[in-house]
């Protein structure tokens, strides 16, 4: 038997098993995404589905294939649409692709999900599209599902950012293709990083509100929004071992496993 934490290399009948058995699935929510010149489009896919591998191995979990694309990138959060490569789903279209996944996984057994979200403007249609899956599973008179809906980048001791920013931490939109991004690509993906190419700008100022379009200006150039100078795997190991911990333990508190 094939004993992979990924759902999608086992056979049927050895995903029936571990369902039968109350394997947890991890569904990594990404997005392909621009990440200045320094980083690949990618990151938003690399990295939440490297915190579903390490959370599941510590329970017992599965990893759902990881959904690759994302919610719109927004100039505050993700620089925004115009960068070529950036490629993204429709709110609607992204519920619906959780939807479907929830209430097939559901119809064939599985009771417990865990989303992980890895693009920022995903957290909202992914609720949504969980909200339709269950919703289309009581209809089918299955009611006992329950699913957790987390942002990876929120399981971090506050003393670890405290050292990673010893001048204050600009906050999670900001972090866009910076600091913490970089490290963890670093940590996790070298190969895929130019540190050659990190622009040296320092951090975007962005009014508290969007325009819609975003007016010649308000973008910026780069596609990095603070700083990813001075990123280092090691800081991405912090991280990670962070984020592998919490919500390692939130997910044992909330299944009992
Ligand atoms: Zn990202
Ligand atoms: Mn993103």
């Amino acid at each position: 038997m094939v004993d992979s934490i990924y759902m999608a290399e086992l056979s049927w009948p050895e995903w029936q098993e571990k369902i039968a058995n109350g394997a947890i699935i991890f569904i990594p929510v990404g997005a392909t995404e621009q990440h200045g010149p320094h980083l690949p489009l990618n990151v938003d896919v690399i990295l939440p589905t490297a915190v579903c591998e390490r959370v599941a191995r510590q329970v017992g979990g599965l990893v759902a294939p990881t959904i690759q694309y994302g919610y719109k990138s927004m100039p505050r959060s993700g620089g925004g649409q115009s960068f070529p490569g950036t490629t993204s789903l429709d709110a609607n279209t992204l519920s619906l692709v959780l939807r479907d996944i929830i209430r097939d996984m559901g119809a064939h057994g599985a009771r417990r999900f865990v989303l992980i979200v890895g693009h920022f403007e995903n957290s909202w249609p992914v609720v949504e599209g969980l909200d339709l899956g269950l919703r289309e599973l009581r209809r089918d008179g299955i009611t006992d599902t329950t699913a957790m809906k987390l942002e990876y980048w929120d399981f971090v001791h506050r003393e670890t950012l405290d050292k990673i920013f010893p001048d204050g931490f600009p906050g999670t939109e900001l972090e866009h293709a910076s600091l913490i991004e970089t490290s963890l690509m670093l940590l996790l993906r070298p190969d895929l990083v130019d540190e050659t190419k990190i622009p040296q700008e320092g951090r975007a100022s962005f009014p508290p509100y969007d325009i819609h379009p975003a007016p010649p200006g308000y973008l910026r150039l780069s596609g990095v929004l603070a700083d990813a100078r001075g990123s280092r795997a090691e800081i991405g190991q912090w991280l990670m071992d962070d984020h592998v911990s919490l919500i390692t333990q939130a997910v044992k508190k909330e299944f009992g496993v």
